[in-house]
């Protein structure tokens, strides 16, 4: 079985940190960049994560480029995502020999804040570490444009090329407000 690039064993970082370049072609990586994909089309992505020790927990300093297609929520066309984002995890060390781990209450606490920390055995996962990036850089609302006006309920118009050709509802609070905007 092939190595697992994005299991990196903490005894393997050296004092000066470790930088890992994470491709497409890096199986476990491609899953998580194809979970994001919509429909057909190309697919690319790549990520680098450089992970620094530090007595009580490791840093992941990390940043990727991904480009997905998508299909927007509005208008129901495929368009192609491209997301790039930075990030920083901080991951506490689990340590057996260490029955003082809660003693460097100011870090704790910092980490605490940032509510980002997680802890780690004898190795990092980078593989979970960018799954939660990728999802935290994803939008809620994937749409091709922020102005997209998607397609109309009533006539079924695609907005953004083609007029709206429902006829104009009667309701009568509209006079209500025209009349207030008069005043
Ligand atoms: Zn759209
Ligand atoms: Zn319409």
């Amino acid at each position: 079985m092939a190595r697992d690039l994005l299991k990196v064993r903490i005894d393997e970082i050296p004092d000066a940190g470790l930088d890992v370049s994470i491709e497409k072609a890096d199986e476990r990586f491609a899953a998580l960049v194809a979970g994001l994909a919509q429909g057909p089309g190309e697919q690319t992505g790549k990520a680098q994560v450089r992970l620094e020790l530090w007595p009580k927990r490791i840093d992941a300093i990390g940043s990727f480029a991904v480009t997905v297609p998508q299909v927007c929520v509005r208008c129901l066309e495929p368009f192609v995502m491209h997301l790039e984002h930075q990030f920083t995890q901080y991951l506490m060390r689990t340590s057996a020999d260490d029955p003082e781990e809660a003693g460097d209450g100011e870090i704790e606490l910092s980490l605490r804040d940032l509510d980002r920390s997680s802890l780690v055995g004898d190795e990092v996962d980078l593989g979970g570490i960018l799954q939660e990036e990728l999802l935290l850089a994803t939008p809620t609302k994937l749409v091709c444009k922020e102005e997209c006006k998607g397609i109309c309920g009533g006539c079924g118009a695609e907005l953004n090329s083609e007029p709206c050709t429902c006829e104009p509802e009667i309701d009568p609070r509209w006079d209500a407000l025209k009349a207030l905007k008069l005043d």
